[in-house]
């Protein structure tokens, strides 16, 4: 994975992103400001140029893997453009065992992801994991350590938006390695 994105899909995806995302202060706790991209993605346009332009970035993985719940709404869309399968990382209680799952810290809070433990052979495929932020890069870690256990290569990230100032793309490649490349298409 690693395809260069083309101008054209990034200019239109960021000039959504910058005319529809709502940023609601001290949410959910005080002091985090939440980045609200579900308006991007209700415009069509937004959505069609956000799709597009995350597709390029996962070239040449054999799944998406979403996390729960707003890179659902990525990873589906993504794996159709690229006529490939789409994957579910669920939170925690979601699914019915047996499990496998990984704790994890959030900016706010800790949390758990969880896939099912059998049912879909992943031996060595290739997946990109999508999301909607990268903050402190818990969250996706979580997720590649997941699909790791899982019997997938993670072969690299992508994400609307990147939230510098946390920590989150050092952390993800102190613990992943610099060969998994961590796309972003702004940062916020
Ligand atoms: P992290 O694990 O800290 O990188 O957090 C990323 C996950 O939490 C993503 O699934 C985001 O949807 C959500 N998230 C964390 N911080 C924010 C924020 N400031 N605004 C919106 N979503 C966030």
């Amino acid at each position: 994975m690693g395809a260069v994105v083309t101008s054209a899909a990034l200019d239109r995806a960021r000039s959504a992103i910058t005319a529809h995302t709502r940023r609601v202060d001290d949410f959910p706790v005080p002091g985090v400001c939440f980045k609200d991209l579900t308006p991007v993605l209700a415009d069509p346009e937004g959505l069609d140029a956000v799709i597009a332009a995350m597709a390029e970035m996962c070239v040449g993985a054999d799944y998406i893997a979403g996390i729960d719940a707003r890179g659902f709404l990525l990873g589906g869309a993504i794996a159709r453009e690229l006529g490939i399968g789409v994957l579910a990382v669920r939170k925690g209680g979601k699914l019915p065992p047996p499990v496998i799952s990984v704790d994890y810290q959030l900016e706010y809070g800790s949390a758990r992801l969880e896939m099912p433990a059998s049912g879909i052979a992943l031996n060595g495929r290739r997946v990109a994991v999508v999301d909607d932020v990268l903050a402190t890069g818990g969250t996706l870690r979580a997720a590649a350590d997941l699909l790791t256990v899982a019997g997938a290569r993670v072969c690299g990230m992508a994400v609307i938006m990147e939230l510098v100032g946390l920590g989150g793309r050092e952390r993800l490649a102190a613990g992943l390695g610099e060969t998994i490349v961590v796309h972003t298409l702004c940062a916020g």
